[in-house]
């Protein structure tokens, strides 16, 4: 009697404990922080990042860690499909700086800081629904001539 009651306790504790791993993730949903920082050297400190499909929401911190001011050496992080790497970054080139040197409205467009200059730091979060896991995912600078170096692969699996 007192072995099945122990069992019996064992099993609540245990249905209370995955309940309890369980709710959280379903209610408030996680949030996956990453961070990245740029230079005046037009370079990333990252050639990839990584989030998996266990985030509901992810939270990107670009930091330029130059001195340059924006209109001189500004970067973003703009997060697209990899096959629009290219459109993403040309149609940027007319966008101006006032738009971040992003297209307004770009469909193409996943998520993306706005451009900053040396000193600052900006962020971004969206939510990881707009990913396929697997799909594949690059992420680049739109400011005028950078993309060719300042990019990387996002991965979210
Ligand atoms: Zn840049």
């Amino acid at each position: 009697m007192s072995s099945r009651n122990h069992r019996l306790a064992a099993a609540v504790i245990l249905a209370g404990a995955l309940g309890a791993g369980l709710a959280p993730a379903h209610a408030a949903g996680k949030l996956c922080r990453l961070r990245i920082s740029a230079n005046d050297l037009m370079q990333y400190d990252k050639q990839e990042l990584s989030a998996g499909p266990g985030c509901s929401m992810i939270e990107v911190t670009l930091t330029n860690t130059g001195k340059l001011p924006a209109a001189a050496m500004g970067h973003d992080w703009v997060l697209v499909r990899t096959e629009d790497l290219a459109g993403v970054a040309n149609d940027g080139l007319a966008a101006g700086l006032a738009n971040n040197y992003q297209k307004p409205g770009d469909p193409r467009i996943i998520a993306a800081t706005k451009i900053i200059g040396g000193g600052e730091s900006t962020s971004v979060t969206f939510p990881a629904s707009r990913l396929e896991p697997g799909g594949s995912y690059m992420y680049l600078c739109t400011f005028p001539g950078h993309y060719v170096l300042m990019k990387g692969v996002f991965h979210f699996r």
